[in-house]
């Protein structure tokens, strides 16, 4: 199955060329003819299974349908994407800039925790698509800054992320005031049961769509965090390569520079390294990509904007240089291994830093990731680390 099997117009065909998505993934391929036929659709999927495209691109394509009378008339918001947190905001507008990039549509992200000025002004210039938390959504609707009035498509993203959090209430007075002649796309990873009473308030005859959780993957994954000083971190990547049977390993940076130093120390080593970040351009990262696969460079070092799209069959060992400072990251990054039944091994490294990273990790997940001791550059703070974890259970 290709995206223009899925009669996806040649504008985001081409910007999903340069992200290096070959095919849609299992969400994908069932949820966008649904949303394309303007049918409500309750999906119940994590992060990691590509959501966030399943209900962007669609959403780009009908709107790109609309034709604008007047390309000077004043944009009007039509379609109301609602995440839980900034990062998601941050990530899904991200999405739909890379995917959207040929369509002409304009996207506004909006969060709270900064001034509201700035997302003031992008709205005051008119956008086709907010992407919203629901606390600093409602505040600017009770300011009269924006009106919901021409939405046609709602995404309600990561509903029972919502919950937990505390955000139903504001979601349901957001839901209130759309218009009720609208499509309604539903996403959730669990469906307990006060998701499904809020799902059947806000469908209307939705298809269903579910797919596996990478969760189950996360279990067949050998984990393991190393708990170490930022110094040593490359003397214990080197003294874990070397003694390690994998051929190959894919390393998570956070930074492009970090990418870059790791790979420069490794090729130092004489183990055969090579970056990717988005500093380098397509034809580069492409060329690592394939020295990679062709297992000619056995690590290959890249940033979570980078390792996008990456999809490499029979990788075994993905090492996390630093941890995400979003869990959800840590999910997508493993998965990377132990694709198709083969088994994978993940090793994060974690400095003093990162301690709450890893807590983070550790809640999302629910089982938190075995520490290894027994290496050369140990420290001791596991036993700080399980403390402040097992606060936060029982608080929770
Ligand atoms: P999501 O579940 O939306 O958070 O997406 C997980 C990751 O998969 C993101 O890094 C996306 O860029 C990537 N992704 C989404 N769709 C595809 C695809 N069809 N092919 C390759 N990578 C994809």
């Amino acid at each position: 199955m290709s995206f223009s099997k899925l009669n996806i117009i040649e504008p985001i065909l081409k910007a999903l060329r340069t992200e290096g998505y070959e095919k849609p993934t299992p969400i994908q391929e069932q949820a966008i003819p649904i949303i394309l036929n303007k049918k409500d659709l309750l999906g119940c999927a994590q992060t990691g299974t590509g959501k966030t495209a399943a209900f962007a691109i669609p959403t780009l394509q009908l709107l790109a349908a609309e034709k604008n009378p007047d390309p000077r008339a004043p944009r009007k918001v039509k379609a109301l994407v609602l995440t839980p947190t900034r990062e998601l905001a941050i990530q899904i507008h991200e999405s739909f800039t890379a995917y959207g990039k040929h369509t002409g549509l304009r996207h506004v992200v909006i969060f709270g925790g900064v001034s509201q000025s700035g997302q003031v002004e992008q709205l005051r210039r008119g956008t086709d698509i907010v992407i919203a938390t629901p606390g600093r959504l409602m505040d600017l609707f009770n300011q009269r800054l924006i009106s919901f009035q021409d939405i046609s498509l709602l995404i309600l993203d990561e509903a029972d992320r919502m919950l937990d959090m505390g955000f139903i209430m504001d979601v349901r007075r957001i839901v209130a005031k759309l218009p009720t002649q609208r499509q309604t796309l539903f996403f959730s990873a669990t469906m307990p049961p006060e998701i499904m009473k809020l799902a059947n308030t806000i469908l209307q005859n939705p298809e269903k769509v579910e797919v596996t959780p990478p969760s189950t993957t996360v279990e067949k994954i050998e984990q393991s965090v190393f708990f170490v000083e930022k110094v040593d971190k490359q003397a214990l990547l080197r003294h874990l390569l070397r003694n390690s049977e994998a051929e190959t390993a894919l390393v998570f940076t956070r930074t492009k520079h970090g990418a870059d130093r790791v790979a420069k120390f490794l090729n130092q080593s004489r183990i055969t390294a090579e970056a990717i970040h988005g500093n380098k351009s397509q034809n580069a990262r492409q060329r690592a990509l394939n020295n990679f696969k062709a297992k000619q460079t056995r690590v290959l070092v890249a940033t979570d904007i980078a390792a996008r799209g990456i999809d490499v069959d029979d990788l075994t060992l993905v090492i996390n240089f630093e941890l995400p400072n979003i869990p959800e990251t840590y999910v997508h990054r493993i998965g990377r291994t132990g694709r198709a039944g083969a088994s994978g091994v993940a090793l994060s490294f974690c400095d003093i830093e990162e301690k709450d990273y890893l807590r983070d990790i550790n809640r999302l997940i629910v089982k938190p990731i075995p520490v290894n001791e027994e290496h050369p550059y140990a420290v001791k703070q596991a036993p700080v680390v399980e403390r402040v974890w097992v606060q936060n259970r029982r608080r929770r």
